[in-house]
């Protein structure tokens, strides 16, 4: 089982922090290991999974969106669907009930959509914790809707003004925070990204989504399907869709990277077409740097994509050929939210809108009774603003 002791998948993942947060990574293992094992934990998060966050979520049979794409039998994950209005909130109520068997009373996150920190709001608001949310001062003009939604669940907005001031100048910051704070507080990393043991951990808290899927599409199809397709931008939602799906050899993954208006420098996100291994927020995986191993900017239409970095179990993924990883333009973006919203009447986020695409190009290597899973994300509500500019 991946990773191993070290927190390594492959030559992936790892723990490269100060000493200062060795400490509060090793807490937060043992920590991990007792509630993964501890019957009440598992009880407790179920609950919460269920009766507040509106868990199982349903798998959908797009018909329509079927017949447009023209071959294959398309299901979409409906996580959209869940409080808050995305997949975060699977992985933020699996942390703050860490937190609180371990006593800390205070929160931290960063956040790039707004989604991961409206969902860190709401289950900080919800346990009666503390919450600060890193954010770029770009992305808080791009997520306006998010940033009063944190604010009216009662968590301070702390703005980001280094770097491209997007999400990964907000990691940075939130970093530097839990070393200075660490007593008392707790990080909620928001994808399968940072140093282990995050990214197992974050998955492990996604994967209720393949785990629901999987059981779903037996039930409704008798059978497993041919392919996941999910969009990556740290990669939880598509690792939490994939992962239960591991061992299901003839079950193929697709991840799909924004390759924002050109895959040249600066203008792109998709870190697993483009990028080289490299270290960043304390784990080693793909990123995008330049030519001197700086880290570059990215940049995609979608707040939530773009990051330069990506979780290290998709870099193990790639390299072992159990995944393959395309990406697509904002402008396909854009076509593929149009196409959802007005074949389906679901408006879907401007993240899963790339994997959305995706469809019209996979078509090629469908059969007529292939069947295809879409990992869902988010929903679109929080993207309408961009998208009116544009239309
Ligand atoms: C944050 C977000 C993503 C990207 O994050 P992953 O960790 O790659 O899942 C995708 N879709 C939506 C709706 C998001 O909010």
């Amino acid at each position: 089982m991946l990773p191993n002791k070290r927190g390594y998948f492959g030559d992936f993942g790892g723990k490269f922090v100060p000493e200062t947060l060795m400490a509060a990574l090793n807490q937060l293992e043992l920590e991990y290991k007792k509630a993964k094992k501890d019957k009440k934990f598992r009880v407790e998060l179920n609950y919460y999974l269920r009766e507040y966050a509106g868990r199982p979520t349903i798998l959908y049979p797009a018909r329509n969106l079927s017949q447009v794409i023209g071959r294959g039998k398309i299901y979409l994950k409906r996580e959209d669907l869940l409080h808050t209005g995305a997949h975060k909130i699977n992985n933020t109520l699996g942390q703050v009930l860490l937190a609180k068997r371990m006593k800390k009373s205070r929160i931290i996150a960063e956040t790039g959509a707004g989604q991961h920190g409206v969902a860190t709001a709401t289950v900080a608001a919800m346990f009666g914790l503390k919450c600060e949310v890193y954010m770029g001062s770009e992305d808080i003009q791009r997520q306006r809707l998010n940033v009063i939604r944190m604010k009216l669940l009662g968590a301070k907005v702390v703005p980001v003004e280094t770097g491209s001031k997007t999400l990964k100048d907000a990691t940075t910051q939130a970093i530097r925070d839990w070393v200075t704070n660490v007593k008392d507080t707790h990080y909620i990393i928001g994808s399968v990204v940072g140093p282990h043991p995050y990214p197992a951990m974050v998955r492990d808290f996604q994967s209720v989504i393949g785990k629901e899927a999987r059981q779903q599409i037996l039930k409704l199809e008798g059978r497993l399907p041919d392919y996941l397709v999910a969009c990556v931008g740290g990669g939880s939602n598509s690792i939490g869709i994939f992962y239960p799906f591991f061992n299901d050899k003839k079950v193929k993954f697709i991840g799909i990277e924004a390759a924002g208006t050109a895959l040249k420098e600066g203008k792109h996100a998709a870190t697993l077409v483009k990028g080289h291994t490299g270290i960043l927020h304390g784990t080693k995986s793909d990123l995008l740097q330049d030519k001197f191993g700086q880290v570059d900017i990215a940049h995609s239409i979608a707040a939530g994509l773009d990051y330069p970095g990506v979780g290290p179990e998709h870099s193990y993924y790639k390299k072992i050929g159990r995944a393959q990883y395309f990406a697509v333009t904002d402008k396909q973006a854009m076509e593929g939210f149009k196409l959802l919203s007005q074949v389906e009447g679901i408006i879907p986020a401007l993240e899963p809108s790339h994997a959305i695409y995706y469809l019209k190009i996979l078509k090629n290597r469908l059969k007529k009774n292939s069947i295809v899973i879409l990992c869902l994300s988010g929903r679109g509500d929080k993207d309408v603003d961009i998208v009116s500019k544009l239309i």
